[in-house]
């Protein structure tokens, strides 16, 4: 399992967690120690896996040990190292995928109940407001976040994020938080694997790369210097020839970048 799915299945539990959680291995103390989970005491209860007839049962403090109370067995000893109890860190999580899409907007508390402001990303096309909701499985759920989002202006292209989920919710488009970012374990970096725009459903204006205002102008302008046999052979001095063409062409307009004159050249050599 990512750690993301990890993080994904520790919210969606909704509450604290304990160390041994989901198998026990060390994903969740990494997970702590890079800050998306905080200690958060020690559990309340334990289910009793000792006797027959597994039952939960309250953690109590005695004579200098924890332990819990078992109809059949009486007083059991826990191991305070199982006990720790972890909670996950919303906000920073908040945090590190406002980073990481290079939000702006992202609002530092919540919305409103559980639903943040993540912030609106910029894509290829334009910008995605995106918001976290912990869980999207039940209509409540989705209740709660229609609440919230009553209370957001409201922007033309949006995406939930959830770690448990998808319900379909229209006019909504939701992910799983694991299908947008993964996390490494060993730095605790989070980096974003899928495009917000394409998630929030934005038509893809431009698929060979990021669109130029001077697209437009530039594509016909290159191309036809291709057909008419004036284009020369160097990417650099074919820029060169059409930045001047086009200063000549549109003296009111600022004037294309270097690299993204070349990068149309490219293109339309490709024939793409
Ligand atoms: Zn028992």
């Amino acid at each position: 399992m990512s750690a993301a799915a990890r993080l994904c299945d520790i919210i969606a539990q909704g509450g604290k967690v304990s160390a041994d959680f989901d198998g026990g291995d060390d994903g969740l103390t990494a997970l702590a120690r890079h800050g998306y989970l905080r200690e958060a005491g020690v559990l309340a209860s334990v289910v009793c896996d000792e006797c027959d007839a597994p039952h939960s049962a309250p953690v109590v403090y005695e004579a200098d040990e924890y332990g819990h109370y078992c109809p059949d067995l009486g007083f059991l000893k826990l191991d305070p190292t199982r006990l720790a109890a972890f909670s996950p860190d919303v906000p920073k999580l908040i945090d590190r995928l406002s980073e990481a899409l290079g939000c702006r907007q992202r609002k530092s508390s919540s919305v409103y109940g559980e639903t943040w402001r993540i912030g609106a990303a910029q894509t290829e096309a334009a910008a995605v407001m995106l918001y976290f909701h912990p869980t999207l499985a039940t209509e409540e759920n989705a209740r709660e976040l229609h609440h919230a989002l009553a209370r957001e202006a409201r922007s033309e292209w949006r995406l939930v994020v959830t770690a448990q989920g998808a319900l379909p919710i229209a006019g909504l488009p939701t992910v799983r938080l694991d299908e947008l970012a993964e996390i490494n374990l060993t730095t605790g970096a989070l980096r974003v694997i899928a495009d917000p725009g394409v998630l929030a459903g934005l038509p893809r204006k431009n698929p060979g790369g990021r669109p130029s205002v001077h697209g437009d102008v530039l594509r016909p302008l290159i191309e036809g210097r291709i057909r008419d046999g004036a284009a020369v052979v160097g990417v650099n001095a074919e820029a060169g020839e059409v930045r001047d063409v086009f200063e000549a062409l549109f003296p009111n307009r600022p004037i294309p970048s270097a690299s993204a004159i070349k990068r149309y050249i490219r293109e339309a050599r490709r024939g793409s």
